[in-house]
């Protein structure tokens, strides 16, 4: 019951003393705003920006990706937005990036190592339409690159963007490599994402698209926990932003596990707010971080 009543509360996310975790909203696009608004949600902690660039023979332009960015920013004043930059690969072609066929598409060209060669354009127009679209806006524009591997990636990231003027840069950790050396990563970022679905599948080494594979794709698995807490560490020993994009971050019973390894947002579709804005609510600090040495083991 008490469950119940905390999940039709409203306001921000937080554990029973108090702790602030902001509940943020995944979306695809400005036409989710209104759902992610009336949730509730804190700001957006993904913005896929993939719906800008699938379907088309040409790549938007830039004048259409601002609009499309411009009506996000605008639906969450005073708030942050997470946007992600274009995670492309061989399993969602794309005409104007021919990246070819591969053996394992999850393992290939994917995320940002499709532009740190020959389309490295594509990414440099997109940075120029986020930095325009954040320029006199009233939410606070983030910027991520999907599929880092580690530090390298991070650095060359946060040097493109930030020539661009955008002020807070991140990496999403969904590759194993990048949790492992979250420390080295977040000196070149400001703030890092755990992407638990590909996070998943990289570690436990088991295709996400694949159901007869499911038993292995959880969240929960104590290897999977032990590279989020990591990251959350290192995060803590820095004071920079550990959040959670994944499917992870919508399940309640997981979500204080996540706060006690060391995550300080949860993002997620609107309609799991509430349930897990009431879980938060009945775990003390304490008792998530008791929570998460319980899973760990
Ligand atoms: C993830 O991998 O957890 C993630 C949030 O990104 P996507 O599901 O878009 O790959
Ligand atoms: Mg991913």
């Amino acid at each position: 019951r008490a469950r119940e009543r905390a999940a039709t509360a409203t306001g921000p996310g937080r554990t029973a003393d108090g702790v602030p975790i902001s509940l943020l909203a995944n979306i695809g696009g400005p036409g989710d705003v209104a759902a992610a608004v009336a949730a509730g949600a804190e700001g957006v902690g993904l913005f896929r920006t993939e719906f800008l660039y699938l379907g088309c023979t040409t790549p938007p332009t830039l004048e259409t990706q601002v609009d499309a960015y411009r009506a996000v920013l605008d639906g969450f004043p005073g708030r942050r937005v997470v946007a992600r930059t274009l995670d492309a690969g061989a399993d969602k072609p794309l005409p104007f990036l021919p990246l070819g066929s591969e053996p394992n598409p999850a393992l290939g060209v994917r995320g940002l190592r499709a532009f740190r060669g020959e389309y490295r354009e594509l990414l440099d127009t997109q940075l120029a339409a986020l930095a325009k679209a954040a320029e006199g806006a009233a939410a606070e524009l983030w910027v991520m690159a999907p599929m880092i591997a580690d530090e390298n990636d991070a650095a060359w990231f946060a040097e493109q963007a930030r020539a661009h003027g955008l002020r807070m840069v991140g990496a999403m950790i969904e590759v194993p490599s990048a949790a492992l050396r979250a420390g080295p990563l977040l000196s070149q970022v400001d703030f890092v994402s755990l992407g638990t679905n590909d996070l998943t599948q990289y570690t436990l080494a088991a295709d996400r698209m694949m159901g007869s594979l499911g038993a292995l794709q959880s969240p929960w698995h104590p290897a999977v926990l032990r590279l989020i807490e990591l990251t959350g560490t290192a995060g803590r020993s820095c004071g920079k932003p550990v959040g959670v994009c994944g499917e992870a971050a919508a399940d309640p019973r997981l979500a204080p596990v996540l706060v006690g390894l060391g995550v300080t947002s949860l993002s997620m579709a609107p309609s799991a707010i509430p349930e897990v804005r009431a879980a938060l609510a009945e775990h003390t600090l304490r008792q998530c971080r008791e929570l998460a040495r319980a899973a760990l083991r």
